[in-house]
């Protein structure tokens, strides 16, 4: 029988610490340890309380855990002698019923991994939706892991432990996140469409207003009104707005969502979390019959990553009044203009302007998003709350110095453009770094016609700076340009900087983000505030609307613009919970 989470707090110790037995492999000691911080208030908080214990025990504990574990597929499975918990998980993902190739290449990559790290490979093998990863996954991951630096791999192993740790509590507890899954299984049938030339490698690219982005929002559309949105369209510039009506009809709309498209090769989550977990909740809310006392306004932005043309957040600049109509000659690597997918996708961009919203008829602005980064991964945190939407400045560089024969050259009479950039780089990573919270990166580094036996003449490269407020970001920008000035007239060279980029920072709107604050707590998730380092939809509602953004824990170190980009169906219920929480908020303070 399943135990109640008031039963946990109220027991015993001993009998506690009993009912919590097989979490952790053969390592009772976490689960007594955590213990010792009764009562908890939810699931989320017991797990992230025995996932504080492992990481407080040390490196040598930690090994020990790992080394509780058996070999995924190994000698433990075939003789029988895997604890209960760990052989319902191997069957479950088939791998009692390897094929024998499939067998060998298991027992191969045990063979290599084990001992190059000391420990065994870990892997939470239901997945990120509890329900099994294929076998097929299962040795993909295992070969990508083989190659991950020691120092990762152990914490890629605990944070493995902590997921199967998370899906055996589920169970003892008869926790199911059902609506976690629904989501889950959303962005599988999302991701179906898929630009031609990358459908048919199995990987996903949804670009501006391609058929499969077509269809991406036909589905959006026909999920929104399933789920019970009262009024749904295909807005002018390809956006799929929905409407949840309030229950009085001259109430002000809470605006949210992110976008559908994606980057090249992308992952299934970037933007599309924040269309599901929404709609989620307006599918609960309708069941439920219940109207809220502001109208909710669902956007499934058309355009947010500037893959197909050189223009970004077509969908959300929108909505703020800052469509370009100049953008509209732009062609794409086919030669085909904007003006020619709009016209072919029946969009009409005279009516574009009209898209603009009036401040004066909403209450603010909220977008729910996976992190794309590794910080929440490495906390053991599935929620956080974004103080702010990085500020961000880029420019495109090129230095001369002169290009002369590497032989013949003597060191002390050189000067190397290359060079001149790589010192750059160091420079501009020691400043960033000084800050905490800033980042800068040098993506892009050429030398034109360079050759071995030449000292590089020319040096071409990018410059990307952000950091949480403008004047940060400005102090770091001041300092670097300065390095550079210093750098090239040691080395008796000169530069030119285009700047190519300058967007300002968007703190989150106080009020707002202590809404999400509120949500995540109510949870009884431990709370996390930090800055966004990536751009979003949010970034251009900002300048119309208050804003505050909700993060998700990613997957696999948090990697995204990546098929690996991923998030468990805990993760993702948890994120509708939160949402429907901020909107009990929201509606018990109207
Ligand atoms: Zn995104």
């Amino acid at each position: 029988m399943a135990i109640t989470l008031e039963q946990l707090n109220s027991a015993p110790a001993d009998q506690a610490a009993h009912m919590l037995d097989g979490l952790y492999e053969h390592s009772p000691w976490i689960a007594q340890a955590a213990l010792g911080q009764r009562p908890f208030a939810s699931l989320a908080q017991l797990k992230h309380a025995m996932a504080r214990v492992v990481a407080a025990a040390g490196r040598d504990a930690q090994l020990a855990l790992i080394r509780a574990h058996p070999e995924l597929g190994g000698k433990a499975m075939v003789d029988q002698t895997l604890t209960t918990e760990s052989s319902h998980e191997q069957n479950r993902a088939g791998l009692t019923h390897c094929t024998p190739a499939e067998f060998a290449r298991i027992q191969d990559l045990n063979a290599r991994y084990t001992p190059k790290f000391g420990f065994p490979f870990i892997l939470a093998v239901r997945g990120p939706r509890g329900t099994g990863l294929s076998r097929q996954q299962i040795i993909d991951t295992f070969e990508r892991r083989l190659h991950g630096h020691p120092a990762f791999e152990l914490q890629e192993c605990l944070r493995n432990i902590h997921r199967i740790v998370e899906l055996r509590l589920n169970d003892k507890f008869g926790v199911e996140p059902v609506t976690g899954n629904l989501v889950w299984d959303w962005h599988e049938e999302l991701a179906q469409f898929s630009d031609a030339g990358y459908r048919e490698r199995g990987q996903l690219t949804v670009t501006y207003l391609t058929e499969a982005h077509r269809a991406c929002a036909a589905y959006l559309q026909a999920q929104m009104r399933a789920c019970g949105f009262d009024d749904v369209v295909i807005d002018a510039v390809g956006n799929v707005v929905g409407r949840y009506d309030a229950d009085k009809p001259d109430a002000k709309t809470l605006l949210t969502g992110s976008h559908f498209d994606t980057v090249r090769n992308a992952g299934k989550y970037d933007g599309r979390l924040g269309i599901f977990v929404p709609l989620a909740c307006v599918r609960a809310l309708h069941a439920q019959g219940r109207r809220l006392p502001f109208h909710l306004e669902l956007v499934a932005f058309a355009e947010e990553e500037g893959q197909r043309f050189k223009a970004t957040f077509l969908g959300s600049g929108a909505l703020v009044g800052q469509f370009d109509p100049r953008w509209l000659d732009q062609l794409d690597t086919d030669g085909i203009s904007m003006r020619q997918a709009m016209a072919h996708a029946g969009l009409n961009p005279a009516d574009i302007a009209g898209l603009q919203r009036d401040p004066a008829d909403y209450l603010g602005f909220v977008e729910v998003h996976i992190e794309q980064g590794p910080v929440l991964n490495e906390l053991d945190l599935p929620l956080g709350v974004v103080t702010s939407i990085n500020g961000g400045v880029r420019y495109l560089g090129d230095v001369i110095g002169t290009a002369c024969h590497a032989g013949t050259t003597p060191m002390d009479r050189r000067s190397d453009a290359a060079a001149a950039v790589a010192e750059l780089i160091l420079a501009a990573e020691r400043r960033a770094a000084q800050d905490g919270d800033s980042v800068a990166t040098v993506g892009q580094l050429m030398v034109p016609n360079g050759s071995t036996n030449v000292v590089p003449g020319r040096c071409q490269f990018t410059l990307d700076l952000r950091a949480p407020n403008d004047a940060q970001r400005d102090a770091m920008v001041a300092d670097v340009l300065a390095a550079l000035a210093e750098i090239a007239e040691r080395r008796q060279a000169r530069y030119t900087l285009e700047q190519t980029m300058r967007a300002a920072a968007a703190p989150s709107a106080p009020a707002w983000q202590q809404r999400w604050e509120r949500a995540v707590a109510t949870l009884g998730v431990p709370l996390h505030c930090m800055p966004s380092g990536a751009g979003h939809d949010a970034m251009k509602l900002h300048e119309l609307l208050p804003q505050a953004m909700l993060f998700v824990r990613g997957q696999n170190a948090g990697i995204s613009h990546n098929p690996l980009e991923s998030t468990t169906s805990d993760d993702m219920q948890l994120a509708v919970d939160a949402f429907a929480q901020l909107l009990d908020q929201l509606a018990a303070e109207y």
